[in-house]
């Protein structure tokens, strides 16, 4: 029976068991209820930080983000240069070798739809329509190409929430309603589409990603933890909270077709890229720590008169900021935050600076070290004045307290090499913090205080423990597992379908979640790879048009992802 294996899986953005427990209890999910009782399930650990662009690039090449080099949608950074933020975005051709690959080439026929960071599509064996990050309006976002037009035209790859340049009344988001409508939208359109792909062409391996999970986690997380607190579900007469409940009621319908539609001998899985919590209700403000410390130096004192102070100032507040957005035409505001932010930059006196702030992910941020010979106005000596300067950073941040509270502001500091490791760790920060999630990092260094109150957009942000489940005949029912990360995933994934694991995929088959029977006949097995340099090939080739990268942004900036 070598070969015949088949697997279905089903990514929900963003989704977490701190939601979907609570409504799996009250039955507003019994597709997922029963898929968690005949099989096993627990809480999977993201990559650090726990991002769209970094957990699926894991998941896409089974590697660590120090192998594929993704941390941010953004794709390149001019360190040399101080460019904090980066420019360009991440297309997948970046990827050596993705888990399509290693499936197209076992001959296994695949079908995958709607998985971020996929675009631009390539050649495998069956077919696939691109996710997240595909420009908006290009017409090759599937392999094989004509697939594009089987799929109709209500297709629907992400929202568009009000891009209306011409307008005022732009960048404030639509009414709640109206979003969840689309949102809604977006998931049946989706669904319906996977539907009549897995009846009319049939895969070993056919993997879909719904990411209104995410969304309506990001704008709604308030809505939907009113809505569980509730002693019923129904107690509500609140429209938000109980579309929100159709909303999962929906998705669960779906995962229930989909799995009927699956054969009986495949294994689903149900997994996500990250969690997801309340939004960050504090700043940290990490260039002032570092000011603070004697590693960073300022031109001047930012005055009162400066952009960036006033910038800080509105930004406390929540309405006043929403207001701000609706009446400044887009391109004001784009002007605004460039001049901000060279302003920022600006103030940064880089020839007495030793180290300053790498914005990664809200609570997850960089230090960089101002490396002589590797920085414009590099300062700090590589080797032991290098490693020295690192410790104290790591020695100071894990004592960083809340002068509020007492409470521990670092849940993490480690040197970059500790958490990443392959060719692309070099180009990381130097040190790594993950803050508690209720503070944002900021590079700010307006202001005087470490620590002020801040005012979210929306009312969700990512945590790093996203799900996992199992079912199917070889997988054993045992419950909730611990230990559980996403890097195990794409080998978990090889060895239910029967096949030999990469050697140069960093997880491990989560053995646990298997039948003794099943692990007894099928002994894991490793296999050499001559390595595909399919990047390198199509290096040559041409990324994203400046269009469409302006296109890329413009959604971005729409759904909150860019400031
Ligand atoms: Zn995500």
């Amino acid at each position: 029976m070598v070969g015949t294996r088949k697997l279905l899986a089903i990514g929900l953005d963003g989704a977490t068991f701190d939601t979907l427990l609570p409504l799996v209890e009250r039955g507003h999910m019994p597709n997922l209820a029963a898929l968690m009782e005949r099989g096993s399930w627990g809480r999977l650990a993201s990559t650090i930080p726990p991002f769209t662009a970094a957990a699926w690039s894991t998941f896409i090449t089974g590697r660590n983000p120090g192998q594929h080099g993704v941390l941010s949608f953004r794709d390149k950074r001019d360190r040399f240069h101080y460019d904090l933020q980066g420019t360009g975005f991440v297309d997948a051709r970046r990827y050596d070798l993705t888990i399509w690959d290693i499936l197209s080439t076992a001959g296994k026929r695949v079908g995958i739809v709607n998985v971020p960071m996929t675009y631009p599509a390539h050649s495998v064996n069956g077919y696939m329509v691109t996710g997240m990050l595909t420009p908006p309006h290009v017409a090759q976002f599937t392999y094989p190409p004509e697939l594009a037009e089987a799929l109709g035209s209500d297709y629907v790859i992400d929202l568009d929430f009000i891009r209306d340049e011409d307008s005022f009344r732009i960048c404030g988001f639509p009414p709640k309603t109206e979003m969840m409508a689309q949102i809604r939208h977006m998931l049946s359109v989706r669904a319906r589409t996977c539907s009549r792909l897995m009846q009319e062409q049939p895969t070993d391996f056919f993997m879909v990603v719904f990411t209104s999970t995410d969304r309506v986690q990001h704008f709604f997380w308030d809505d939907l933890a009113n809505m569980i607190a509730r002693p019923s579900p129904n107690g509500t007469a609140d429209a938000i909270e109980r579309q929100i409940a159709e909303y999962f009621e929906e998705l669960d319908e779906r995962i229930g077709q989909l799995t009927e539609l699956a054969s009986p001998s495949a294994t689903v899985l149900v997994i996500s890229d990250h969690g997801f919590g309340p939004a960050p209700t504090h700043r940290f403000y990490m260039n002032i720590w570092l000011e603070q410390l004697g590693l960073l130096q300022r031109r001047g004192r930012a005055s009162f008169l400066d952009l960036e102070y006033w910038r800080v100032m509105l930004g406390r507040n929540r309405h006043l900021k929403a207001l701000l957005r609706r009446l400044m035409p887009q391109a004001a505001q784009d002007k605004a935050k460039q001049v901000a932010e060279s302003t920022s930059g600006g103030i940064i006196d880089w020839s007495r600076s030793r180290a300053y702030f790498v914005p990664l992910y809200f609570h997850v941020g960089g230090v960089e070290i101002n490396l002589a010979g590797a920085r414009h106005e590099g300062i700090v000596e590589p080797g032991r004045d290098y490693e020295l300067l690192r410790d104290r950073i790591i020695h100071q941040a894990t004592q960083l307290q809340d002068p509020r509270n007492g409470k521990l502001i670092v849940e993490l500091a480690a040197r970059r090499e500790e958490l990443y490791q392959g060719p692309h760790v070099e180009s990381f920060p130097d040190v790594i913090l993950v803050l508690d999630p209720d503070y944002i990092c900021s590079a700010s260094l307006a202001g005087s205080s470490l620590i002020e109150f801040h005012a979210p957009m929306r009312s969700g942000e990512h945590r790093q423990d996203g799900i996992f489940i199992a079912a199917g005949p070889s997988i054993a029912q045992r419950g909730e597992l611990s230990n559980l990360r996403l890097l195990d995933v794409p080998p978990t994934i090889l060895y239910s379908m029967d096949l030999p694991v990469p050697s140069f995929f960093d997880g491990q088959v989560l053995k646990e979640a298997f039948d003794p029977a099943y692990l007894s006949a099928h002994p894991v097995q490793s296999q050499e790879w001559p390595s595909i340099p399919r990047a390198a090939e199509q290096a040559e080739q041409a990324g994203f048009s400046e269009a469409e990268q302006a296109e890329i942004e413009g959604r971005l900036r729409g759904l909150g992802y860019l400031d």
